[in-house]
């Protein structure tokens, strides 16, 4: 018999429960830093931001770690006399690329990425990049998208490269079988576990976006079904619906509940038996699940606040609630798309509280009032509640480190005890 159960029938959890909107100053990263594992994961591609210093300075900053590797990042300045109108941006724009790609002939895919002072100065990178791309076609595709803003989140920065990547897709045929597609940058390690997953399932062909290499993007239409492997991609679903794909809906792959119904989804869609799906999954379920009772001793009971910034907030939540029993004082989160995040509302504690947007003063106080044990931020935020005496998360350590699936599930919580432990070691 299988153990997975369904969701609907198990619980409404948070489905219809109230949120909390707020409209205020946020404290967040922008869309610029996705770069950092973006250009890990698309190993031919470049991306050149069109920017200012500071922008630069964020990349840099974000990426200290790569200085000894050739960075496949780079920030075109835009200075005072670009800002001035005195010089044409896009002319020099052309001499900075034709250059980068004179020098770096392994550049198969070039990302012109905009930011603020781009937009600023109304700089349109859509017919500088379509220009480009006749000039340098067919050995480099030259995209672009924007990266800016203090009004999105950094995880935005993603969404927006993948979607400016579906147009691009190769159409797939119209006698072609069904195929899944899973959708998100997933570390190499993720990737090959999930790939073998499908694999012993009998599911396939499966092919994930993005690709490792530029040239091998995965085809496209009404015979794709599509898995979200991360909930920040609003807009490349639906640019991918609109080439016909069909995404099949689950919780994210975190922790060995949502990796579990995740697996669900596409075996269910792929026709796979119940037992067979029991076969492949039970010894890395009840693996990952005994690594995760070793960290419960240290995470039940204790009250967790999740300020807006990385839209992992939810499945986190979820995860660290169901399987770990931590309590939620607060989940917040830059954006609720309901429709992707249906599943994981339902499996919620009924009664979470859960707040959509952030005015970071009122959020402040909240946090102070509900005295978690652990606070998971951004880094804004995070040095000033240490100086408080909170004891805090980085977010954005959870998009740069390897934490879906069931070999994972155990580092993910490590994520969580680890500063906790450091506290109480301190005070010792
Ligand atoms: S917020 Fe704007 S100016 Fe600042 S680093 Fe990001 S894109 Fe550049």
């Amino acid at each position: 018999m299988s153990t997975v159960i369904p969701i609907h029938a198990a619980s409404i959890g948070c489905a219809d429960a109230p949120v909390l909107r707020e409209r205020g100053q946020r404290e967040v990263f922008c869309g610029l830093t996705g770069i950092i594992w973006l250009h890990r994961k698309i190993q031919d591609a470049f991306f050149l931001v069109v920017g200012s210093r500071t922008c630069a300075h964020l990349i840099q900053s974000a990426a200290g770690v790569m200085i000894f590797a050739e960075p496949r990042f780079a920030t075109a300045i835009i200075d005072e006399r670009d800002l001035a109108g005195l010089a044409d941006a896009n002319t020099e724009l052309d001499r900075v690329v034709t250059r980068l790609l004179e020098r770096r002939p392994e550049i198969k895919l070039l990302f012109l990425v905009g930011s603020c002072p781009s937009e600023v100065i109304k700089l349109d990178l859509s017919r500088a990049a379509s220009r480009l791309s006749a000039s340098f076609s067919p050995g480099v595709r030259v995209l672009n998208y924007s990266g800016s803003g203090i009004e999105t989140t950094f995880t935005q920065g993603e969404d927006a490269c993948l979607a400016s990547l579906v147009p691009d897709l190769p159409a797939s045929a119209a006698d072609a079988p069904t195929s899944l597609l899973v959708v998100g940058a997933l570390a190499d390690v993720v990737e090959d576990q999930f790939a073998r997953l499908f694999t012993q399932l009998g599911i396939g062909p499966v092919r994930f976006f993005p690709p490792r290499h530029a040239n091998d993007l995965p085809p496209v239409g009404p015979n794709t079904r599509f898995l979200l492997a991360q909930p920040f991609l609003a807009d490349t679903a639906r640019a991918l619906e609109q080439r016909g794909a069909v995404r099949l809906p689950a919780p994210f792959p975190l922790g060995v509940e949502g990796t579990t119904h995740w697996l669900q989804a596409a075996a269910t869609q792929f026709g796979v038996a119940p037992q067979r799906f029991e076969v492949v999954t039970a010894s890395a379920r009840q693996r990952a699940g005994a690594a995760l009772a070793r960290q419960r001793v240290q995470l039940a009971g204790k009250k967790i606040f999740f300020f807006p910034d990385s839209q992992l907030e939810i499945p986190l939540a979820r995860f660290l609630s169901r399987e770990l029993g931590m309590e939620l004082a607060e989940v917040g989160t830059p954006y609720l798309h309901r429709q992707h995040l249906a599943e994981e509302l339902a499996l919620l504690p009924a009664g979470t509280f859960l707040s959509e947007g952030q005015n970071v003063d009122n959020q402040l106080d909240r946090c102070r009032a509900a005295r978690p044990d652990l606070v998971v931020c951004g880094l804004g935020l995070a040095n000033p509640l240490e100086a408080e005496g909170m004891t805090t998360k980085w977010s954005i350590e959870l998009v740069f480190t390897p934490i879906q699936g069931y070999d994972q599930a155990s580092d993910l919580a490590e994520l969580f005890t680890r500063p906790l432990v450091r506290k109480l070691r301190l005070a010792a």
